[in-house]
């Protein structure tokens, strides 16, 4: 068994938070693990609970669009979340929960090591980037510790979800994706001016 599938296996039986009571399936993640973007939101939805699969909902579909929109698809990148099991009515998820589930993130992205993090929403981006506003932030690439650097790139976005019900959101979310072919060049030149 690979580490990518017993990940995926412990993440499918785990109980270390509240949250596996309510569940139908975890979402432990998916995409390709060489992928040089990872996107993680919050939480799974009702949809996603049902297949076990991210962003696979209303705002997975305007999530699919905005990969398409930068000339990839979801095979190029992987998805995950902050934490893998549906918060119950789509609430917040709980710092405890957030925690507990941090483990399984962290390998995962010790696993890809991408060159680039999108934080989808704002406990995404917290979990990340403390203190910082998404309404002053998005589409702005960050530096800052990383899990496997200690200058990672991140690049705070609005959550899909927003988009859906806000069609300026949805605008301000397609003009900060196609920022990310040249950030994405930036990094790999090794440029410094992404702060
Ligand atoms: S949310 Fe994470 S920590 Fe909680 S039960 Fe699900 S996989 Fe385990």
């Amino acid at each position: 068994m690979t580490i990518t599938e017993e990940l995926i296996n412990k993440i499918n039986v785990c109980t270390k938070c509240s949250l596996h009571k309510g569940r139908t399936h975890a979402v432990p993640g998916e995409g390709s693990y060489n992928a040089e973007i990872m996107f993680i939101g919050e939480g799974p939805g009702r949809d996603e609970d049902l297949q076990g699969k991210p962003f696979v909902g209303a705002s997975g579909k305007l999530l699919t669009e905005l990969i398409k929109s930068i000339g990839l698809s979801r095979d190029d990148v992987f998805i995950a979340n902050v934490v893998k099991c549906r918060p119950p009515e789509n609430r917040d998820p709980l710092p405890e929960e957030i925690a507990a589930c941090w483990p399984y993130l962290d390998q995962q992205v010790r696993i890809i090591k991408p060159l680039l993090i999108v934080t989808l929403g704002k406990h995404s981006m917290g979990r990340f980037l403390p203190g910082l506003k998404i309404s002053d932030v998005h589409g702005q690439p960050k530096r800052a510790k990383g899990i496997f650097n200690e200058r990672q790139v991140y690049l705070p976005l609005y959550h899909p979800a927003v988009a859906l019900y806000d069609p300026r959101k949805k605008d301000i979310l397609f003009e900060d994706f196609k920022k990310i072919p040249l950030i994405l060049k930036q990094i790999k030149k090794s440029k410094n001016d992404i702060q």
